[in-house]
């Protein structure tokens, strides 16, 4: 395979999505076909998303395409915010507003464990195909470290100490969630079919 379309517009997973993906593969953005950034995500699982975003970039394009849904789930929250969390704090998908709710929700709480879930869509020529990751980890009190996205500054993986907005890039890639679903992506291609 030569060219993949990644099917989405969040800068932060672009990039880690390009770092995951082996080099000699010409990824191309939902701005190079001429779809648009937000595609639609209405179903209520990681799955059906990924999958409906994969679905509608790939009927247009017809090239192999490869969608990410990702959700943070909080066991004192009953998993929420889960497949919600872009929208948790409102349609804005305003990553502050979004955490700043998630510490406001777990505010005295002391079971504060939590994983992030990617589940990777793949549609090429084989058919359609999901890959899953898991990090375990847990909810920090306040914002610590700048890189990353999203949650990255409130989540620290099971085993360290540092969020993941504080880990370097290239660490955070190698345990997170969205590199443990790619590796599963990545082996499938590999003829692991
Ligand atoms: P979605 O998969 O684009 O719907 O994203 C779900 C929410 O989780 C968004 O608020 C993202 O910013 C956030 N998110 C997705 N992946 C990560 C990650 O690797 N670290 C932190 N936040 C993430």
């Amino acid at each position: 395979m030569e060219r993949i379309l990644l099917c989405t517009g969040n800068a932060g997973k672009v990039a880690e999505l390009k770092a995951l993906l082996p080099a000699g593969i010409e990824l191309l953005s939902l701005a190079d076909v001429g779809l648009p950034a937000d595609l639609p995500e209405t179903g209520d699982t990681l799955e059906a998303n990924a999958l409906q975003k994969a679905r509608f970039a790939h009927a247009r394009c017809g090239l192999p395409c490869i969608a990410d849904d990702t959700g943070l789930e909080v066991d004192a929250l009953n998993g929420a915010p889960g497949v919600y969390s872009a929208r948790y704090a409102g349609e804005e998908r305003d990553p502050q507003a979004n955490m700043a709710k998630l510490l406001a929700a777990l505010h005295g709480v002391s079971d504060r464990k939590a994983r992030f879930r990617t589940v990777l869509a793949l549609i090429d020529a084989g058919g359609e195909k999901t890959f899953e990751g898991v990090v375990e980890g847990c909810i920090t009190t306040e914002p610590r470290g700048t890189r990353g996205f999203g949650y990255d500054p409130i989540f620290v993986a099971e085993g360290n100490t540092l969020t993941f907005a504080e880990m370097e890039k290239a660490a955070k890639n190698t345990i997170s969630h969205r590199a443990r679903a790619m590796s599963g992506l990545l082996r499938h291609l590999a003829g692991d079919r």
